[in-house]
């Protein structure tokens, strides 16, 4: 059995209450250790550490804080199996996607931010006419809670804390009670490449309790959330009468838009991995797929042949294409989605099935599921499943098409394929995002942008912006006359 600690002020600690977790391994269903389920006092004491770290780190020249998350990124590096073994064994995704994606990309997180902090500029505008001069300042806000969900693990938890401590905040962090491996073996990372004791804290447990006394805590200055939208709602209740600055990267439900004009062959490949890849949980994925009606025939037929020979099986395998799902609530929940096909006119095309997997019989594995709807009204495309399950319908008029993707109370991404300049510029314009593709998918540039508008989210990480985040600023306006 394995037992994961939080890791405070630099050290690996018990729950204060000694009160423990299961950790499952969704390939096989079985409990193979345990986490702390940490209380508001584990939070309380992780604050004691990182109010205290705060001076320090604060005024540490960005040159050196630059330098430890180098550091860490190479670290990262260097344990590639190690990390990429333990996210497999905790979220059930193959080990290949594991290795190809969120290790390397938890590394470049860390590296991208160490490079950007020393880039990072503060304005100054002067007016001549009045000889004024105005300097903005950016301070680190201080002690700040960032919670990540179970789907990216270390990706997406490493995507906060490396802005926040590269713009000198201290951090208390919680990852997924589902999946706190690799955030663990992150501790043992940071103390190697020097961070100094309390700088980041992370502490496990359930979001009810040790998530929400982070977001509770008076003193955290700042919250950068990544999960469901509900749970986006419980935190901003409770956030905006303490007037913390909230960053929330919620659910989606993307459309993914096909022109005839667009490149098919290209079009079909992405198309199979925007579906399906990470068991289709990535809040990315296009679950909702839109046919150009002269082409939706061809793409129906040439689809179900392409996702039909996806390999299904443990996340060990090399070969394996689509592991297992992240738990057994979460397979049940997709599952009761799949059992509503056909209610509503929908049709089932493809998958759907449990998979029993040899060896590995108590594991969360489902076939690809393709379903044809009728209308985007239904349930099937107006809520996130977060599973492998896509819905595909045609559509006759680019009115008709914009008017459905829109039609959702999400509003994170969108694919559009074509090859026609300005309809992809008006698809652009006008789809009710924050993120948009245009013949691909998931690409992404550390520099740019990201978030959703609607139920999707607030606010927007990465690059700058997320500097600008974990920054206050404080504008100055100097006379010279
Ligand atoms: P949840 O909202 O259930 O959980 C996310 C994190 O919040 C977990 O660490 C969870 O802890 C914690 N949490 C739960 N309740 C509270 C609370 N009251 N106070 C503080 N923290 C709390 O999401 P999932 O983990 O199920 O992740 C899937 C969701 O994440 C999907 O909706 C998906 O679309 C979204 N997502 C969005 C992305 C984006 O960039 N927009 C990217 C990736 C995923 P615990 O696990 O212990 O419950």
């Amino acid at each position: 059995m394995i037992q994961l600690k939080n890791f405070i002020n630099g050290e690996f600690l018990n729950p204060i209450q000694n009160q423990w977790l299961d950790n499952y391994n969704p390939s096989n269903g079985s409990v193979y250790g345990q986490l702390p389920n940490s209380c508001l006092k584990d939070v309380n004491f992780a604050y004691e550490a990182a109010k205290k770290a705060f001076e320090s780190w604060s005024n540490t020249p960005i040159e050196k804080r630059s330098a430890i998350l180098l550091k860490i990124a190479s670290l990262i590096d260097d344990n590639l199996d190690r990390f990429a073994e333990a996210e497999s064994k905790d979220n059930g995704k193959p080990i290949s996607v594991a290795k190809r994606l969120d290790v390397p990309r938890a590394a470049s997180n860390f590296r991208f931010f160490g490079h950007a902090i020393t880039q990072f500029q503060s304005e100054s505008h002067e007016t001549k006419s009045e000889k004024t001069i105005n300097y903005t300042l950016r301070h680190p806000l201080g002690v700040v809670g960032c919670i990540s969900p179970w789907n990216l693990p270390l990706y997406l938890l490493t995507w906060k804390i490396a802005p926040a401590l590269a713009a000198g905040n201290c951090v208390i962090a919680k990852p997924s009670e589902i999946t706190p491996y690799t955030a663990f073996l992150l501790g043992e990372i940071c103390n190697k490449a020097g961070l100094p004791k309390g700088v980041l804290n992370i502490i496990h447990g359930k979001g009810a309790n040790a998530g929400q006394a982070i977001i509770e805590h008076v003193h955290i200055k700042a919250i950068s959330f990544t999960g469901g939208t509900e749970t986006g709602k419980i935190i901003a209740r409770t956030a905006a009468p303490m007037f913390k600055k909230l960053s929330l990267e919620l659910g989606g439900k993307n459309p993914n838009i096909i022109f005839a004009d667009c490149d098919y062959e290209k079009m079909l490949i992405s198309t199979v991995k925007s579906s399906f890849s990470n068991q289709g949980q990535i809040c990315l994925c296009g679950s909702r797929i839109f046919v150009e009606a002269s082409i939706f025939d061809r793409f129906k037929t040439d689809f179900i042949k392409c996702v039909s020979k996806l390999i299904v099986g443990p996340p060990s395998n090399k070969s394996t294409q689509i592991g297992a799902l992240v738990s057994k609530a979460h397979y049940e929940k997709v599952l009761s989605f799949i059992d509503r096909v056909g209610s509503d006119g929908s049709k089932l095309l493809y998958g759907g099935k449990r998979v029993h997997v040899k060896d590995h019989e108590g594991g969360y594995y489902l076939t690809p599921t393709i379903v044809q709807v009728e209308s985007n009204s239904c349930q099937l495309n107006q809520e996130e499943i977060f599973g492998p399950v896509v819905t595909i319908m045609p559509f006759e008029s680019e009115s008709k098409v914009l008017e459905m993707a829109n039609d959702v109370k999400y509003g994170l991404s969108a694919t559009v394929w074509t090859n026609n300049l300005k309809r992809s510029l008006f698809f652009s314009e006008h789809l009710e995002c924050g993120i948009v593709w245009v013949n691909t998918w998931m690409q992404r540039d550390l520099r740019t942008p990201f978030g959703g508008v609607k139920s999707s989210g607030l606010g927007r990480e990465g690059g700058f912006e997320i500097l600008r985040f974990f920054t206050e600023t404080k504008n100055i306006c100097i006379n010279y006359k």
